[in-house]
């Protein structure tokens, strides 16, 4: 037995946000971690390389939706919290081939839900007091801003592609596992994530290498879709403060106050670059092409996270612009890690 007092198991471990997670609890050292991941396309070992070997971290090589492995993986790691990140999670992905998102966010959820409930009723009452469900969504199940405006946890759901509808199916079933059989959850919702380790099929790296390849850097529309930016070491810490501190059968929005414009975001991604690495006779903005619009493609998010930043004390440290730069000085270091996702991925479609 461990001499930590925290369990987490974190589905999903392998993504970009959930490798961002696995690595904040290693670093904090007082959590156990069991990841538990299928390492579908989005997966990559490598983000975890830091973590081989660390005696607080395991890896177990697992689907949400298989009842059986994720009971085995529940009963053998006896989790204090479950953080649920597992998920399809690109929205131009869900528009070609929906039936992946219905199975692993939908039925994955419900798998997870029923396998935490069977397990949590056989803990005895301070840890069953002790435990939480934590399910981590997004802010696209609120569906599309005007101009004004912001997401909030009273903000009604409106999600209007198959990813956001997947997800917030799972979050309505999460909410009614807490009502309907008392598990104790909480559900956060968070706008766009960018930083190191993020899928090369993303706006933010996508446009990176294509600008430092000299290639086209596809916009869709006219680029006037409005983001709200947070950088994903930011998230992870927000992820674990309201994992280990939220309340029970409270949601949460996350985000970092950083509007912007997909053309303010690949503009300021060729600025820097050019900046970093100058190429002779090349501006990278001359780059930029405007291509037809995603399908129902929604115009802005953008969230008020007052209630995080004053009950639980969370605020986001980086700015659009130190995050920016982080990231893009990242992938200039780690083409180790990025090249051989690109190499799989063609890198052609401009997702977020
Ligand atoms: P990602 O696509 O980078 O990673 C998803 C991970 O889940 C991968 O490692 C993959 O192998 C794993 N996975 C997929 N299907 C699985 C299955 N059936 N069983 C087990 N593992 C499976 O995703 P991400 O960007 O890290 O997002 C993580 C979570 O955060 C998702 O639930 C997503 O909806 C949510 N979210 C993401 C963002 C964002 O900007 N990326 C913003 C808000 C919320």
């Amino acid at each position: 037995m461990s001499q930590h007092k925290l369990r987490i198991m974190v589905t999903g471990g392998c993504g970009f946000i959930g490798s961002a997670v696995c690595r904040y609890l290693a670093g904090q050292g007082d959590a156990v971690i069991l990841n538990f991941d299928a390492l579908t396309y989005a997966a990559s070992e490598a983000s975890l390389d830091d973590l081989r070997g660390h005696n607080s971290y395991a890896f177990v090589k697992g689907d949400v939706a298989d009842a059986g492995a994720v009971a085995r993986a529940i009963a053998d790691f006896r989790p204090t919290h479950i953080m649920h990140l597992a998920a399809e999670s690109h929205v131009d992905r869900s528009i070609t081939g929906p039936g992946a998102f219905i199975q692993t966010n939908i039925v994955g959820t419900y798998v997870m839900l029923q396998a935490a409930l069977d397990y949590w009723r056989t803990l005895d009452a301070e840890a069953a007091g002790a435990f939480r469900f934590h399910h981590i969504s997004t802010d696209e199940v609120f569906g599309s801003l005007g101009a004004e405006g912001l997401f909030s946890e009273t903000t009604p759901y409106d999600p209007r592609s198959p990813y956001s509808a997947s997800k917030a199916a799972s979050d309505h079933m999460v909410r009614a596992w807490y009502h309907t059989y008392g598990l104790p959850v909480v559900v956060s919702n968070c706008s766009n994530n960018y930083g190191p380790y993020h899928f090369p099929e993303k706006l933010i790296p996508l446009v990176t290498l294509n600008a430092l390849e000299g290639q086209p850097l596809p916009v869709y529309g006219q680029g006037d879709n409005i983001r709200d930016w947070l950088y994903v070491d930011d998230h992870a810490r927000a992820l674990v403060t309201i994992a280990t501190r939220g309340r029970v059968g409270e949601s949460y929005t996350v985000g970092g106050r950083n509007e912007r414009t997909n053309l303010e975001v690949v503009e300021a991604i060729c600025d820097l670059l050019d900046e970093l690495r100058p190429q002779p006779g090349l501006k990278r903005r001359d780059l930029i092409r405007f291509v037809p619009d995603r399908p129902g493609h929604d115009a802005r998010y953008a969230i008020d996270a007052t209630k995080l930043e004053t009950e639980l004390g969370w605020t986001a440290e980086e700015t659009f612009d130190t995050g920016l730069r982080k990231t893009v000085e990242w992938y200039l270091a780690r083409e180790d890690w990025w090249r051989p996702l690109r190499d799989r991925y063609a890198g052609q479609r401009l997702g977020l």
